[in-house]
């Protein structure tokens, strides 16, 4: 970037996420360019805040639509609220308001967002303690990528232990949110079971079939919805609770390729960040403030690939590590 550029970027809440380039030479006297600019990204951060409602407005629908018709039809649910079993209806409801206030936390929640001071930080931790891996330099962000950080192109800010943007919630899901994601997986699952027997044991039974279609068709349509969503909910938490326990992300899970800190290791089995199932949970759960997975990255090469973990000074090179933790039996 030239220093005619100036990368306008104030903090790190939602509505302001979205940095503005501007031209430092035309402020005084701004020419039809700098305007053109100007209003595009204008209409960029419009598009994008839409984006965000649309989605949410959706799926808060759709949460709505599924357990209203089961509240309105001939169902379990319906007889609860004749009978006035609380309980019954406490627990239904309260349910859908924990999946929804979980949805809502993790679109709402900083998912981690790289400030300046961290990522300065984390370039003396990398300087004093890791071996000689390049980590990245991002130009949007204009800031060293703290190890695990990754840019988005969708939020146009670098994330810390960035796993994933997720289309359903317009987010990225990172350190700060992804248990709040794991959370909304979770419960939502447990609801879309529930609806599935709700409406399983609704269904009426007719001698002729197109009669059953007519008098089932809205059952039919809720199954469809509920059973999709379902598998989709299902895997997510399946795969999110191993990454919990793991210590990894979608992100390094699937990109370890392209991943400098991780390509070193020709195994792939090779996790630097994973500690003890236990710990991996609770780093998972709390994100403490004060840890630093440079730190952890650097405790394991100390201890399980035997380099020093001072100034590099026997590692000179990412071929030097590779060849040292080819030797290393773990
Ligand atoms: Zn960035
Ligand atoms: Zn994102």
């Amino acid at each position: 970037m030239s220093d005619k550029e100036k990368i306008i970027d104030s903090s790190s809440s939602e509505d302001t996420s979205i940095p503005t380039k501007i031209n430092m030479d035309s402020e005084s006297s701004k020419d039809s360019s700098t305007f053109e600019i100007e209003s595009h990204g204008i209409d960029e951060k419009k598009f994008c805040q839409f984006k965000k409602i649309f989605v949410r407005t959706s799926h808060m629908f759709l949460v709505l639509f599924v357990t209203g018709n089961l509240f309105v039809q001939n169902t379990k649910l319906r007889d609860a609220l004749i009978l006035r079993d609380y309980t019954y209806l406490f627990c239904f409801v309260g349910l859908t308001y924990t999946s929804l206030l979980f949805f809502f936390l993790t679109c709402l929640k900083n998912p981690g967002y790289v400030e300046k001071n961290q990522a300065e930080g984390s370039k003396n931790l990398h300087k004093e303690g890791l071996p000689n891996i390049k980590l990245r330099f991002c130009t949007y962000c204009q800031l060293e990528q703290p190890i695990r950080s990754r840019h988005c192109e969708e939020c146009r800010r670098c994330v810390n232990k960035f796993d994933h943007h997720c289309p359903w919630l317009e987010t990225c899901i990172g350190e700060k949110n992804h248990k709040f994601f794991w959370l909304f997986v979770g419960t939502t699952n447990i609801l879309i079971c529930w609806c599935i027997e709700i409406t399983w044991s609704s269904f009426m039974s007719y001698s002729k079939w197109s009669t059953w279609l007519l008098k089932n068709l809205l059952f039919l349509f809720n199954a469809q919805i509920l059973v999709i969503s379902f598998s989709i909910t299902f895997a997510l938490f399946i795969i999110h609770t191993y990454f919990m326990v793991t210590n990894t992300t979608t992100w390094e899970r699937f990109s370890r390729k392209n991943i400098t800190y991780l390509k070193i290791f020709k195994n792939d089995s090779y996790n630097p960040f994973h500690q003890s199932y236990l710990k991996n949970i609770y780093l998972f759960l709390f994100s403490p403030r004060d840890n630093k997975w440079e730190n952890v990255y650097a405790k394991f090469f100390k201890t399980k690939v035997n380099i020093p973990s001072s100034g590099s000074s026997n590692v000179n090179s990412e071929n030097e590590v590779q060849i040292k933790i080819e030797r290393t039996k773990f």
